[in-house]
């Protein structure tokens, strides 16, 4: 069972399904260009899901998987972004009612394997490796959206050791959070628990051991977690 915490009271959510959106940034659309491929700004969302395990971060420590006593990969790379928590079932919800089935608003690091992405591009195979391996998504105590008026354009930052390497506005957004739930409940049908990860700005980054990253949401708070 993966639960997270309502900040300033005794409740906490229980995870269910955790959905992520891709390709939400146009700034980071470009950053992730491979040579080849279709890297134009999607029409419709690119949606894809993770384990709840991935949000279970013991320690808060990141950590590749090894099989066969060597890591699956060498290149871990960070995404900061907006989390939308589900507050309650709903399906065909109109774009206007959106925001009665959102719970609250939480921080979170889409932690990705990018090699193992990259090859699966280009291999049209599945990312279900490289984005939802364990510890892959930490996110942050929920704050509840009655105390987030101005959700839609909140500052979004991410640094490593300190340095800055993302900076951006949820405003910067190329499908909203009205819109992704809209369309999340029409396709698969939405459910109390539920987490949406709403995309990255620019600004992605190789780590390696021994870094700390701190990903931060004007409003929301922080998340601050250990590559090792
Ligand atoms: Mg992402």
């Amino acid at each position: 069972m993966t639960v997270l915490k309502i900040k300033n009271s005794a409740e906490s959510v229980e995870v269910n399904t955790v959905y992520c959106i891709g390709k939400n940034y146009a700034d980071h659309v470009k950053e992730m260009h491979i040579e080849g491929l279709d890297n134009s700004i999607p029409e419709t969302p690119v949606i894809f899901l993770k384990p709840s395990n991935a949000v279970n971060v013991p320690g808060n420590r990141i950590t590749i998987p090894e099989y066969s006593g060597k890591p699956i990969s060498n290149d871990l790379q960070n995404e900061a972004e907006l989390v939308i928590v589900i507050g309650k079932d709903g399906e065909n919800i109109p774009e206007e009612d959106a925001f009665e089935y959102i719970k609250g608003f939480a921080v979170g690091i889409d932690f990705t394997l990018r090699d193992i992405q990259t090859l699966m591009k280009k291999q049209g195979k599945p990312w279900a490796v490289a984005k939802g391996f364990k510890t892959s998504s930490p996110v942050s105590e929920i704050t509840l959206k009655e105390d987030l008026p101005n959700v839609n354009d909140l500052a979004i930052k991410l640094a490593v050791n300190g340095e800055l390497k993302q900076n951006g506005r949820t405003s910067q957004m190329i499908f909203s959070i009205k819109y992704i739930v809209s369309y999340l409940s029409h396709i698969f049908g939405l459910k109390e628990g539920d987490l949406i990860f709403t995309g990255t700005p620019a600004g992605v980054s190789t780590l390696k051991k021994g870094d700390k990253v701190t990903a931060e949401i004007e409003g929301i708070g922080s998340l601050n977690v250990t590559i090792g």
